[in-house]
């Protein structure tokens, strides 16, 4: 399954070998769970034996450990449409989710509203839940259908926050849009970009997205756990009075003072110490998006989707598409079934990996850094067999796992 041309002058089959895939596995859980960077396991390596085992605490200093996050950050900021000093990398990205809802809540202390879509990804709506109870400042979040947002905002949205890319359908809000229509109600936005950093064209500056935030184990490949990103639109920086004032967002965190100063720009949103070695596995798997042209990606992109959803269109009558024909669409393609579990563990089973999230979705992410036609048909092939025999019906199947 080696067919990857060259196409628009980014080339596939180079971006293709960078990565370590299993063999005779179709990989379209991309979005949930990158895949291995060859780079990752040396550059790792280096930082355990050669920094680590070497420098011991001088890593610090000496090998530049201290300052990752924010060099990191620039590298992902790149990739978001960022300027640089305004992203940055740490904590997981609930967390993330935490401290900009709570610093854009405090930018507009007199409304009460935190916007949302249901398709948010329940994490990001739970973080939203426990801030207004530590708040408790009567504080609400309202969730409206993913169509009905734009029409939802209005003088009391304090805050709109939305997951760019539905980690169910895969639906597309127009960020731009959205967010000028934010700002015209005087509301501050907060994009999720994890399902969009690394699958399509991103541009938080062009948009005058106010937040973002996203992760980095899904499109940008840097390993499970590893870090999330935050964006701040650089005028909102020193407005900021964070939530959680920790160490290392201090303005001197070396001085020890008894009490919280933030520390200047994007450090702020930093909390405490680094993952070092998660942080080494993304160095490496950044790498590969220097190669890499957005545009091309995304082109490439839309049309292994179109493929897909072809090709089951025509073979797989039971599978109903997610999304409505027409809608913007991220990375990924997602069908309905009413025992969408079980197929999909049918399809593991025959080394198509996607997943399935409940309560009825298929779903299958397409990044072109590593997927191809050939894997597109291959996994319509898979699909089509395993609804016509009906080789999902089969108790093993049914029984589910903690992670679905
Ligand atoms: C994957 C994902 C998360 C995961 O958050 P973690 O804190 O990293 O576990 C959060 N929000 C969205 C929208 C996601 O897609």
């Amino acid at each position: 399954m080696r067919d990857h041309g060259t196409r628009g002058g980014t080339d596939w089959a180079a971006l293709r070998a960078r990565f370590h895939l299993p063999d005779s596995i179709v990989y379209l859980d991309g979005n949930s769970l990158g895949p291995l960077p060859r780079a990752v396991p040396e550059r790792v390596r280096r930082t355990v034996e050669d920094e680590w085992g070497e420098m011991l605490i001088r890593g610090w200093n000496e090998a530049g450990w201290m300052e990752w996050p924010a060099r990191l950050g620039d590298r992902i900021g790149r990739l978001i449409g960022a300027s640089g000093g305004a992203t940055v990398v740490g904590d997981t990205l609930s967390i993330k989710v935490y401290q900009a809802l709570d610093a854009a809540l405090r930018l507009r202390p007199g409304r009460r509203v935190i916007l949302s879509d249901s398709g948010n990804f329940p994490t990001d709506l739970y973080m939203a839940e426990g801030l207004i109870a530590a708040l408790d400042r009567g504080h609400e979040l309202r969730v409206v259908a993913p169509e009905a947002v734009a029409e939802a905002i209005d003088g009391d949205t304090a805050v709109l926050m939305l997951t760019q890319v539905d980690y169910r359908t895969g639906r597309l809000h127009d960020m731009a849009d959205l967010t000028a229509r934010a700002h015209a109600a005087g509301a501050l936005t907060i994009w999720d970009l994890a399902h969009s950093a690394g699958a399509l064209e991103i541009d938080v500056t062009g948009a005058d997205a106010d937040f973002a935030v996203g992760c980095t184990y899904k499109y940008l490949n840097a390993g499970p756990g590893a870090p999330a990103f935050v964006y701040v639109r650089p005028d909102l920086h020193d407005a900021i009075a964070p939530a959680l004032s920790g160490w290392l967002g201090h303005a001197a965190p070396f001085a020890f003072d008894p009490s919280y100063r933030p520390g200047p720009g994007i450090t702020r949103m930093r909390v405490g110490t680094p993952p070092v070695l998660q942080l080494a596995a993304l160095e490496a798997a950044l790498d590969i998006w220097d190669d890499v042209d957005m545009g091309d990606l995304r082109a490439r992109s839309l049309a292994l989707c179109d493929r897909f959803v072809g090709g089951v269109a025509a073979r797989c009558p039971d599978l109903v598409p997610a999304l409505p024909p027409g809608t913007a669409r991220g990375s990924q393609v997602s069908f309905r079934h009413p025992e969408g579990y079980a197929v999909m563990q049918a399809l593991i089973a025959r080394g198509v990996i996607g997943d399935f999230r409940a309560p009825d979705i298929l779903r299958f992410g397409f990044t072109p850094l590593f997927i191809g036609e050939a894997e597109v048909d291959a996994a319509v092939a898979a699909v089509a067999d395993i609804l016509e025999t009906a080789a999902w019906d089969r108790p093993e199947y049914r029984t589910r796992k903690a992670v679905t």
